[in-house]
C-alpha cells in the first residue's frame, strides 16, 4: 500500500521515529520529523501534558498536523521514577541504566512499566485525539542485548524471558508502549482524517 498521508512527527529521536514508521508500515501513513527549529519546552506534569506540548510545538514550526508521543519508564520500588524525567535521569543511555540498577539494589520488586502518551494536534495545534499505551514488565539484575535504546537492555516484558534489546525490532514493535498507543492513534487518523 503507498503512502497516502504524511504527518509530522515531534521527535529528535531519530530512533523513535524509526519505531514509528515500522509500526505504520501499511497503513498509509507516514511520519516525518518536524523543521529543525522544533524546539518544545517539556515542562508538564504527565505524559499526556509533555505529548500535547511537543505536538502543539510541531504544528506551530511545521504547519502540519502533528502526532507526539512522550514516554518514559516507571518502577514501582522507586515510586514511578524516573517517570517524565526518564531520558534527563542521568547523562547518558549508559549512566541512566547504571544508575537505575543502583538504586534498585536494596530491592527485590523490579516490577516496571514504559508507558507511551501521544497526542495528534491539527495544524493550529489544537487536540484531535490522545491515547495510551503501555508495556509491564521487570527490571534485570543487569543489562543484555544491544537492540533499541533507552532501557531497553534491562526491561524484560512479562511473558518473555529477554530483555527488549534482546528481542528484535519486529517483535518489539508489536508488543512495546509505543506500539500499542500508535496502533490506536493510527486507527482513530484512519477513520477521522
Ligand atoms: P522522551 O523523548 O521525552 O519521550 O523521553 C523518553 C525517554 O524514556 C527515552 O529517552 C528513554 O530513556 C525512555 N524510553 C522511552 N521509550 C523507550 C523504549 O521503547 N525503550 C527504552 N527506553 C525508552
Amino acid at each position: 500500500m503507498g503512502n497516502n498521508i504524511k504527518i509530522v512527527f515531534a521527535t529528535g529521536n531519530s530512533h523513535k521515529l524509526q519505531e514509528v514508521n515500522e509500526i505504520a508500515q501499511g497503513s498509509g501513513i507516514e511520519f516525518i520529523l518536524p523543521p529543525d527549529n522544533f524546539n518544545p519546552i517539556e515542562n508538564g506534569q504527565t505524559f499526556e501534558d509533555n505529548s500535547f506540548i511537543k505536538a502543539k510545538e510541531a504544528a506551530k514550526v511545521s504547519g502540519s498536523i502533528s502526532l507526539a508521543d512522550d514516554s518514559g519508564l516507571c518502577v514501582e520500588a522507586l515510586d514511578g521514577a524516573p517517570g517524565i524525567h526518564s531520558a534527563r535521569y542521568d547523562t547518558t543511555p549508559q549512566r541512566r541504566i547504571d544508575k537505575l540498577l543502583k538504586n534498585l539494589a536494596h530491592t527485590d520488586n523490579r516490577k516496571a512499566k514504559f508507558i507511551c502518551a501521544m497526542t495528534l494536534t491539527d495544524k493550529d495545534g489544537n487536540v484531535l485525539h490522545q491515547e495510551i499505551g503501555e508495556c509491564h514488565g521487570q527490571i534485570a539484575t543487569e543489562q543484555y542485548g544491544t537492540n533499541g535504546f533507552g532501557y531497553d537492555p534491562i526491561f524484560i516484558v512479562d511473558g518473555y524471558d529477554i530483555t527488549m534489546a534482546q528481542m528484535s525490532e519486529e517483535l518489539k514493535n508489536k508488543i512495546s508502549h509505543r506500539a500499542k498507543a500508535l496502533s490506536k492513534m493510527i486507527r482513530f487518523i484512519q477513520q477521522n482524517l
